[in-house]
């Protein structure tokens, strides 16, 4: 497990609420039942379970939300999940959340947004870049692998880009607010725009004139796509284009032949696939296919937090399914770089990165 924890890693699809520590969400969880809010007993147990089906996960996804949307919460849990990441050598995060209206806390989407900036900010246990513009939080030594050293000294650095998620249970006004508000915020490192939700809520055409406009206006587009065997909605998602798709997992054979001709990259969630039921084990994961054609994928975690994964694991456990070694899933690794929203600079500079430490390993 060291080799993959130390070795530099891209994660490109990953929620904010679904990467948080189950021991912080238990720590809420307490205050709100100390407050009389929610019963504690009800709720450690849907926390701590493990084995989860994609209902299921959804009906955790509104507990976390009522025990994490206040502004204080927003920002501690950003904090917390960047320098988790950071802690196993992610070295860029492309972290997604969706901003959301809570008016019981004067919260507004743009106040969510802040909020996690504000998280963004705190981050002290490493240094972080996360402005495409403007701020950028860096400690003046040059970063542990620059160094080509960790000794102890230096320090990590971390590159953090967003993406505003619209959730599919949205109406289209909303999900325009928040394509704005991505416009609006691209100074602090807002890249792109994703959908995700609940698959088998709504219909993903109300968002298209949102996600049209998102691309037209230079903001980068990732598509939850076949989560559930609906062939239709894969087909459209497809012909839309978007710059990268994740999950992929319940194409049939004409969906899966346009997947290929398209070239659109994957981002792949084994763990949370096995889980969920998405794919109903290891050996039979389109992972495999997609990796033997050279596809262009990624491996992410997706749910750090609700599915206790880490992206180490998810190398682990590729390496073991598939029978991959270090060298090729570097390679993969250091090939996420280009399927990044990040400008061509954060590219090139990644790009350096991973070759100072993949001469190491020659
Ligand atoms: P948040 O956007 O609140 O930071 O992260 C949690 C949200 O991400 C969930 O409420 C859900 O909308 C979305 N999400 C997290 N995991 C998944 C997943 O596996 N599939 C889909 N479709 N959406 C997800």
């Amino acid at each position: 497990m060291e080799c993959w924890v130390s070795m530099p890693k891209v994660e490109l699809h990953a929620h904010l609420n679904g990467s948080v520590r189950n021991s912080t969400l238990l720590e809420f969880a307490k205050e709100l039942g100390e407050k009389g809010i929610i019963v504690f007993s009800d709720v450690e147990h849907v926390v701590l379970k493990d084995d989860r089906s994609l209902t299921e996960v959804f009906k955790l996804f509104d507990l976390i939300h009522i025990l994490t949307t206040d502004h204080a919460t927003v920002t501690r849990i950003t904090k917390e999940v960047v320098e988790d990441f950071a802690a196993e050598n992610v070295v860029y995060l492309e972290l997604r959340t969706t901003p959301k209206r809570n008016d019981s806390r004067g919260m507004t989407k743009r106040s969510y947004l802040e909020a996690v900036v504000e998280g963004l900010r705190r981050v002290d246990a490493v240094d972080i870049d996360f402005a495409s513009t403007g701020v950028v939080l860096e400690n003046k030594k040059k970063s542990c692998y620059m160094n080509n050293e960790c000794d102890g000294i230096s320090r990590k650095k971390i590159y953090v880009r967003l993406l505003l998620s619209i959730d599919r249970r949205e109406t289209l006004e909303a999900a325009m607010e928040t394509v704005k508000l991505a416009l609006e915020m691209k100074d602090v490192g807002v890249v792109g725009i994703d959908l995700s939700g609940n698959p088998r809520v709504g219909e993903w055409t109300t968002f298209l004139p949102a996600l049209k406009f998102a691309r037209e206006q230079g903001l980068h587009v990732t598509l939850h796509c076949g989560e559930v065997p609906n062939q239709e909605e894969i087909h459209r998602m497809l012909d839309f284009l978007p710059e990268r798709i994740g999950h992929a997992c319940c194409l049939e054979e004409d969906a899966w032949r346009k997947l290929e001709m398209s070239k659109i990259p994957v981002e792949i969630c084994l763990t949370s696939n096995i889980r969920t039921n998405t794919i109903s084990s290891i050996d039979v994961h389109h992972f495999a296919d997609l990796y033997n054609k050279k596809h262009p994928l990624v491996l992410c975690t997706d749910d750090s937090g609700v599915f206790s994964t880490s992206l180490s694991k998810e190398y682990a456990i590729a390496a073991a399914a598939f029978g991959i070694g270090k060298k090729d899933l570097f390679q993969l690794a250091r090939n996420a770089v280009e399927l990044s929203f990040a400008g061509e600079k954060v590219v090139r500079e990644l790009k350096e990165l991973f070759d100072l430490v993949g001469k190491s390993l020659a």
